[in-house]
């Protein structure tokens, strides 16, 4: 059982948080249908970049790179060339401050 989504990196910690309500599925409900299909890297990419602008404030430039980098660390994307992915990427320095103000 995963404990994390494979897809964006959020953390799987009850039932409903994976997709389908299925503790099976290495997703969670926003990344993947309840049949396992996963959504395509634009839209989580998409996600990802409102996630960080709600949350911490970050100005889209900021939270595309912090997404980018989050994203292509994560087992679902690893070895997987996304175009969406291409691109710059977050500094170590920039996703730490970002992941230390959630
Ligand atoms: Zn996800």
């Amino acid at each position: 059982m995963s404990t994390f989504c494979h897809a964006c990196g959020m953390p799987l910690t009850k039932k409903e948080d994976f997709a389908g309500a299925n503790e099976q599925m290495d997703f969670c409900l926003h990344c993947a249908d309840g049949d396992g299909n996963v959504h395509s890297c634009e839209a989580i990419f998409e996600g990802g970049v409102q996630f960080f602008i709600g949350a911490m404030g970050a100005d889209r430039a900021l939270a595309e790179r912090v997404t980018r980098k989050n994203m292509k660390g994560l087992p679902h994307w690893l070895g997987n060339e996304s175009d969406c992915l291409q691109g710059e990427e977050a500094t170590d320095d920039e996703f730490a401050k970002v992941l230390g103000k959630l």
